[in-house]
């Protein structure tokens, strides 16, 4: 008897095992990319610069809470009637940072890829087209008829994580880079976590992500940190 079991719990594991090793050999990587900072320049300080608003150039590093934050910006925008109309104007004279297309068209030859943002649509439409669309999750704004932006609403809290939690429950592996404070938790989430010209505080506060600071350099990360390529 106690053989038979002993037997049968040899084959339930051996099963495991190769259950294991097939789950393994069937993942397939997805690269998660932040897109302000890493594709394209930061949309709220460019508008900053553009109005003169220096208030506006406020991110999630200067007011942690990004719903502090958000309030703050709708407060401002209308405070000085600032509409949508103004933002997507000074949006449609941006386009990616040098070398992002390139880059993008690259990952995207090796790996599914999804930009991960705590943008919202409306803003990154016209930056979308210069990329060739790629899949993009993040935000919406909610805008009067008269073009004022009234609220803003978040598919998620902490999307970027949960996303990547998502992207493990469907077994993929995943790879991200970001560049930011609002991109650590997606970082950490993944099974490899890049930063891309990050702030020095960013560095200092997490020794464990490695630091690239061209496109390069994150095509070399991506590569040392795939189990397929
Ligand atoms: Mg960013």
């Amino acid at each position: 008897m106690l053989d038979y079991l002993c037997k049968n719990s040899y084959i339930v594991f051996l099963n495991l095992h190769l259950t294991h090793l097939q789950h393994k050999e069937n993942s397939l990587e997805i690269a998660c990319l932040d897109l302000e900072g890493v594709l394209v320049p930061e949309i709220w300080i460019n508008f900053s610069q553009a109005t003169g608003i220096t208030e506006l150039k406020a991110t999630t590093r200067d007011i942690p809470d990004y719903d502090a934050l958000m309030r703050q910006r709708l407060r401002i925008l209308k405070e000085h009637k600032l509409g949508l109309p103004d933002i997507q104007a000074v949006i449609a004279k941006m386009g990616p940072l040098d070398g992002a297309k390139d880059f993008i068209a690259w990952l995207r030859e090796r790996f599914q890829v999804i930009i991960l943002s705590d943008t919202f649509y409306e803003f990154a439409a016209p930056l979308m087209r210069q990329l060739d669309y790629p899949t993009l999750f993040c935000n919406r704004l909610v805008v009067a008829g008269s073009g004022m932006v009234t609220d803003y609403i978040l598919r998620q809290k902490d999307q970027k994580k949960e996303s990547v939690v998502a992207l493990h429950r469907l077994n993929f592996r995943v790879i991200a880079a970001g560049d930011s404070y609002n991109d650590t938790n997606m970082l950490k989430e993944a099974d490899a976590g890049i930063l891309f010209r990050p702030p020095q505080n960013v560095i200092d506060e997490f020794p464990q992500f490695p630091v690239t600071r061209t496109y390069l350099e994150l095509q070399e990360a991506f590569l040392r940190n795939s189990k397929e390529l």
